[in-house]
């Protein structure tokens, strides 16, 4: 295959689905200066127009849903009915943010001899690099906010993963935004991406990744004082203490976990469960675990897909060694594609590297606690602080545990993480910035200050 043909593949069949020409690096520099030459005009539309405009690229999200989905579902590998939800999530993203360009508003500030007051700039050509796991959806959550303040934009999906951002590029002109507002590079991230970072037209980078990347990143971005976003890795904990509801806490477990097939930042890979309810629990999950539908993602019936590539099947294997502690297993097909059967590891040492590291595949760790102080010092003892779930039925007990824990977005009696109107991001290195919600647009606008002089 030449350098210069990108042959996409299915997760699911190890089949091409699509070739496609690959970018480079003049194909970014091409990029940025249609971004650059769209940006005066864009931020220049009246807010009411762009509101509008938005709200239209909604609507043909909508429309086309049946197509991304189907897109999403063979090329990352992922049930049908999860795609066409997160379709969903994608043409909500810009209805919501349809409402900020009437409502960025600023302050007045009293001072002496004047007015003062602050209005909310737009950035530049701020430049876009996600994932291969929620691919449209998590360039949404960048798009969304990004152009809502008057940005352009360079959106560079991995390659293992671009279909649905090629698609969307031509579904922002059909939706009546102009040429050179949105544009797509698909490259790899080595040199693509790392173009963009360098790029000086570049304001900021937005990155959702591995950590790894978004260290060099940050690295790379401060030679130009770009402004960053990362969302990055993940270990997050689900504790269960004794007093849950040991069968809802497990039944909801094996989603929260082997969703998209594990390969999900907030997947809550540690399952802290307190001693005594060990048994009980177990025996639930077991249960679920077993009954997970794994196979074809365009089936209807199915609930979890392949993993995304042979490599990365490799990564997830290597923490399932004949030495791991199996507890047990689902199943998965045989014959092509990347499959990977769900599987719980118990009991697992919080030294471990499974308990450790994150797996990005479909591998839990369960590891128990005996109170309340070392629930949360286990939750805690990771590098990473992106999500999290507290099962309890003693409210105050949620509550203690939800302010002690160091991580971006937390879930009580539930698993849920992400929702179109409120904060997403990490802390610790689980990034920084927030996405989602109203707080995002603080991250796609730079404040000025301006006074004006009354006493000449
Ligand atoms: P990466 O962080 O390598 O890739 C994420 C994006 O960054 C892709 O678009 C990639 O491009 C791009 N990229 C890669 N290198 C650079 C660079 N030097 N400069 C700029 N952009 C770059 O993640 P992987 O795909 O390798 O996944 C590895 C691990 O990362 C996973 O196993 C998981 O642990 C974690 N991860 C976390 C995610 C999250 O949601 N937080 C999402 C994905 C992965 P391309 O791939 O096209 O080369």
């Amino acid at each position: 295959m030449p350098d210069g043909v990108l042959e996409v593949l299915e997760p699911a069949t190890e089949a091409v689905l699509q070739e496609l020409p690959r970018a480079d690096v003049e194909d970014v520099d091409r990029a940025v200066a249609a971004a650059a030459g769209a940006f005066p005009a864009w931020r220049a539309v009246s807010p009411g127009d762009r509101a509008a405009l938005l709200q239209r690229l909604s609507d043909t999200i909508r429309e086309h849903r049946e197509e991304l989905a189907e897109l999403e579902a063979r090329n990352a590998g992922k049930p049908i009915g999860d795609a066409r939800g997160e379709m969903d999530m994608v043409a909500q993203v810009f209805s919501y943010y349809s409402g900020s360009p009437e409502r960025l508003l600023g302050d007045t500030i009293p001072v002496a001899g004047g007015q003062a007051w602050t209005v909310r700039e737009p950035l530049g050509v701020v430049g876009l690099i996600v994932p291969w796991n929620f691919p449209l959806t998590i360039a949404a959550w960048k798009l969304g906010p990004a152009l809502a303040a008057g940005n352009t934009v360079v959106l560079k999906p991995a390659e293992l993963t671009p279909l649905t951002a090629v698609r969307f590029a031509e579904l922002c002109l059909e939706a009546g935004l102009p040429e050179g507002v949105v544009n797509v590079v698909v490259g790899p991230g080595s040199t693509c991406g790392a173009r963009l970072v360098a790029h000086p037209g570049v304001a900021k980078i937005a990155f959702t990744g591995s950590t790894e990347v978004g260290r060099s990143i940050a690295a790379g971005a401060a030679q130009t004082i770009k402004r960053v976003t990362l969302e990055l890795g993940g270990k997050s904990p689900n504790i269960i203490f004794a007093d849950a509801d040991l069968a809802a806490a497990a039944a909801a477990a094996p989603g929260a976990v082997f969703g998209n097939a594990g390969q999900d930042c907030c997947a809550r890979s540690r399952i802290l469960v307190q001693a005594g309810a060990v048994d009980e629990f177990m025996g639930h999950l077991e249960g679920a675990v077993t009954a997970i539908r794994v196979g074809d993602p365009l089936d209807e019936s199915t609930e979890m897909g392949p993993l995304i590539s042979a490599s990365h099947r490799a990564g997830v294997a290597s923490f399932v060694d004949d030495e791991a502690p199996v507890a047990f297993r689902g199943r998965a097909p045989d014959g092509p594609g990347f499959w990977f059967a769900p599987t719980v590891l118990c009991p697992v040492d919080a030294g471990a590297r499974a308990a450790r590291e994150e797996i990005f595949g479909p591998v839990a760790v369960v590891m128990t606690f005996d109170d309340e102080e070392e629930a949360v010092r286990l939750a805690n003892d990771t590098i990473y602080g992106l999500s999290g779930s507290i099962w309890s039925q003693n409210g105050a007990r949620a509550l203690r545990v939800a302010h002690a824990l160091d991580a971006g977005v937390l879930s009580i009696n539930s698993n849920t993480s992400v929702r179109v109107s409120t904060p997403f991001g990490g802390f610790k290195q689980s990034g920084y910035g927030r996405e989602l919600g109203p707080h995002a647009l603080d991250a796609y606008t730079e404040v000025k200050s301006i006074f004006y002089a009354t006493n000449v």
